[in-house]
């Protein structure tokens, strides 16, 4: 079943309507200057068992409101209560396929004037069906930006705000039209940061390494869960430490990291072909126990996911 946006049901000024009785007007603060902050959550559709399975809410939640108090907002929700309207927004959607969900809270006064204090703000959520971010079973072709990832001193990094995705869409754009399926952005004094929607890791011999939480990435989920699989599934050493642009074209592996991406490997970076161009077995392990706890189908991870439709409360 694919949906159109038209018979989507969301949930916005508190309440669950259709997509088309959500609109928000032309001078809303969040959409002039970015003053908005969000989460993307993915939901996987486990056919056998007739359940969809919603990845790390919480974490996703506990970012969310992180990111809303950097900006100054007042998020109107617990995280027990976005658990819920998370569940019940895909439960009255009947999604039964991989989805993906953003949470958005932005600041929603119509009106003239940059600031963040003293502006009132709006939560809304909507879900929709997701499949792959990538089609990249060849490993991605990837190309360091031109583009410096935001600096904290700038723009809150690890906070994932509205406005901040500008600084992906240069990179990204500038990659994709030189060629490549994405890029890795270096931070302002000229370190690896991360990709243009993903957290970026290097494996060199048989240790696990990625930016450290100074090198202005956004802490991902999927970035901590990569981490702790990597200890306790592989036995591996994980790093985080600054990492130079020329550990990328030495490394043994590369891959990007994120809810999005899921885990995809780097096949080469600026023409430098990594490795022997093929997945590499901790990127291939990695994925392949990843790909297994999404769809509930590792017991000892099961404390990641929320079922949908084992959790349902109240009928649609
Ligand atoms: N960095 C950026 C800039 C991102 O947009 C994302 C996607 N949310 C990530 C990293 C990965 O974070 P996560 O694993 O929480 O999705």
């Amino acid at each position: 079943m694919t949906m159109s946006l038209i018979d989507s049901t969301v949930f916005a000024g508190g309440d669950f309507k259709k997509y088309d009785d959500a609109r928000i007007g032309l001078l809303t603060h969040g959409l002039n200057y970015g003053t908005g902050c969000f989460e993307g959550v993915r939901g996987y559709w486990n056919a056998e068992e007739r359940e969809l399975y919603l990845l790390q809410l919480r974490e996703h939640y506990e970012r969310l409101h992180a990111s809303a108090k950097i900006l100054m907002m007042d998020l109107p929700h617990s995280i027990d209560d976005l658990v819920e309207i998370t569940v019940e927004l895909c439960a009255r959607n009947r999604f039964e396929e991989n989805i993906y969900i953003r949470p958005l809270m932005y600041k929603s006064a119509e009106d003239i004037g940059v600031k963040l204090a003293g502006v009132p703000d709006a939560f809304a959520m909507i879900a929709i069906p997701f499949s792959k971010y990538f089609d990249a079973t060849a490993g991605l072709r990837t190309c360091v930006s031109s583009w410096r990832r935001l600096d904290d001193t700038m723009v809150p990094a690890r906070a994932k705000i509205t406005g901040s995705y500008i600084n992906s869409a240069f990179a990204k754009s500038e990659a994709q039209m030189n060629g490549f399926d994405e890029a890795i952005m270096l931070s302002a004094d000229g370190h690896v940061s991360e990709g243009s929607a993903a957290n970026l890791f290097i494996v060199k011999r048989g240790v696990v390494y990625t930016p450290d939480a100074s090198q202005n990435v956004l802490e991902g989920i999927t970035r901590r869960s990569m981490m702790t699989l990597a200890k306790d599934e592989l036995g591996l050493s994980v790093v985080e430490r600054a990492i130079d642009r020329s550990e990328l074209y030495t490394a043994d592996e590369l891959f990007l990291s994120g809810s999005a991406v899921g885990i995809s490997f780097i096949n080469s970076v600026d023409h430098r072909v990594i490795g022997d161009g093929t997945m590499g077995p901790v990127s291939r392990e990695l994925g392949h126990v990843f790909n297994e706890l999404t769809y509930g189908r590792v017991a000892k991870y099961k404390h990641f996911l929320t079922a949908t439709y084992a959790n349902r409360k109240v009928s649609a």
